[in-house]
């Protein structure tokens, strides 16, 4: 029983080909097989998510089907939080968390009849590209295990990927969703900041964050978006707008529809050529389906990972702040006075790469260093944002490469974190500039997948699922999976 993919699992529960139990038990199999061998499943309630799918079978009898994801097992990041299960962020210190309440992901996918069946591995605090730093060791790519699978959102990825669960959620910070999905061979999507609510997200950087979907298609995509995105008032950067109708804007036209190359994406010491040539080939695909193509200017282009590693450690060290050894998780044992807690449980409680965010963050943010560094990144931000509202005044999407190379050896970069953070050169500005933004599948190299972003103008998740829906029906890409498939 293959079963892998949301439409797949939907399709069978409509036609009572399977109940909504017998997928949970499929995909706890699953998770504490493939699951756990590469690394990507690091908590399973399997009880509650039995009990939860016996009540979405009861439901589909009486006739009542709440969404599209009815019955549908997923995972978390183990950044969301649910009542009464442990939400760790792979960090020493939060090791023992259990949360006394629901987050809005657990609230809204319950609502939506979804099923969920427990948490995925990540880079600790959702800071990394691997999903190595994480107390719960390396995940690994299903495509070939001697590989990253991108991160931070890595457990998420390889969950869809491997066909464990059928839909996954992952944050998004500055690329965490979208550059596994990448590695991985899945689609990811970064919604528009505010889209989905971060009522019980662990924050890492809180002008940047947001959560959103990993699934196979576009048009899964579109039902998990639905389905979690709308305003909360417990999240006050949370959009007013109601939750938009997006697979009705599924129409697979792209006739007319003006895609932009960013020339700096496509410069010569950029990407691998063997990504280029494979995002390349998408985006004819795209023309010969009556898209246009124009060149757009990105010029801030070069200063964006330094203004987003910048902002993004000065929101950390003050959003980490909070893990003090009072409040949340791990204190230190045997100290002498307060001081000493605060720094023993911090020091024993944070792993080196969030040690080095905290630093540089509280650097930055030092009196004699906040004009230097945060002010001048604020300011370079709204250039950035004001490069993306020129560009769309010439098209309605922008296309290039999700990352500038395919999945490299896990260990390759543990000792070069500087090599990592220039590799998020395309993902961050979507976070900087507040855009949608979505990865898709589009070729292999080196027998690894290739990820194609498209990235829209703020608030139009619509015409990016409509662009990559449109892809997706043209092509195959989304189809393939990987040799450790479950
Ligand atoms: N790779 C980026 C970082 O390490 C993105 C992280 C994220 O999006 N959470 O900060």
């Amino acid at each position: 029983m293959k079963l892998q993919s949301l439409e797949e699992q939907r399709a069978a529960l409509d036609a009572s080909e399977v109940s909504s139990v017998e997928l949970v038990e499929l995909a706890l199999t699953r998770a504490e097989g493939t699951g756990t061998d590469l690394g990507a499943i690091v908590g399973l309630r399997a009880e509650a998510a039995l009990a939860a799918a016996a009540g979405s079978d009861a439901r589909r009898r009486a006739g009542e089907i709440r969404s599209p994801l009815e019955g549908a097992p997923v995972v978390l990041k183990d950044n969301m939080v649910q009542k009464g299960e442990p939400t760790t962020c792979a960090s020493r210190i939060l090791e023992s968390f259990v949360s006394p309440y629901d987050g809005a992901m657990a609230e809204k996918l319950e609502a939506a009849g979804a099923i969920i069946l427990g948490r995925a591995n990540m880079d600790e605090f959702a800071m990394g590209s691997t999903t190595e730093n994480s107390i719960f060791g390396p995940a690994r790519n299903p495509w070939d295990t001697s590989r990253t699978t991108g991160g931070s959102s890595g457990g998420s990825a390889v969950a869809v990927s491997a066909g464990i669960t059928g839909f996954a959620l992952g944050s998004d910070t500055g690329g965490s969703i979208r550059q596994p999905a990448s590695f991985c061979g899945v689609v990811g999507m970064k919604p528009s900041y505010g889209r989905v609510s971060r009522w019980g997200l662990v924050a890492f950087a809180s002008s940047l964050d947001q959560i959103g979907p990993f699934t196979h298609s576009a048009r899964e995509a579109a039902w998990v978006l639905e389905a979690i995105a709308g305003h909360d008032a417990r999240d006050s950067t949370s959009l007013p707008e109601p939750a938009p109708a997006l697979e009705s804007a599924l129409t697979g036209d792209v006739k007319g529809l003006r895609i932009g190359l960013p020339r700096e994406y496509f410069v010569d010491e950029g990407a691998d050529p063997g990504v280029v040539e494979a995002v390349r080939g998408a985006v004819s695909e795209l023309e010969s389906a009556g898209a246009k193509v124009v060149e757009v200017a990105l010029p801030h282009t070069p200063y964006v990972v330094s203004t987003y590693y910048l902002v993004a450690t000065a929101e950390a060290s003050s959003n980490l702040a909070r893990f003090d050894g009072v409040r949340y998780g791990r204190r230190a044992e045997n100290v002498q006075d307060l001081d000493e807690m605060y720094k023993r449980s911090r020091s024993e409680g944070f792993g080196r790469e969030v040690k080095r965010r905290i630093l540089l963050g509280t650097y930055v943010l030092s009196a004699g260093y906040f004009d230097a560094y945060y002010r001048k990144a604020q300011q370079v931000r709204t250039l950035v944002r004001g490069d993306f509202d020129r560009a769309f005044e010439a098209c309605d999407v922008i296309i290039g490469p999700t990352y500038p190379e395919v999945a490299f050896p896990i260990g390759a970069r543990m000792d070069d974190p500087v090599s990592l953070y220039l590799g998020d050169i395309y993902t961050v500005s979507a976070n900087l500039a507040g855009l949608p933004g979505i990865s898709v599948p589009c070729g292999q190299h080196q027998g690894m997948p290739v990820g194609m972003q498209v990235l829209g103008r703020p608030l139009d998740e619509a015409t990016l699922l409509r662009v990559a829906d449109a892809f997706q029906r043209r092509t195959d890409h989304h189809e393939h999976r990987p040799p450790g498939s479950a």
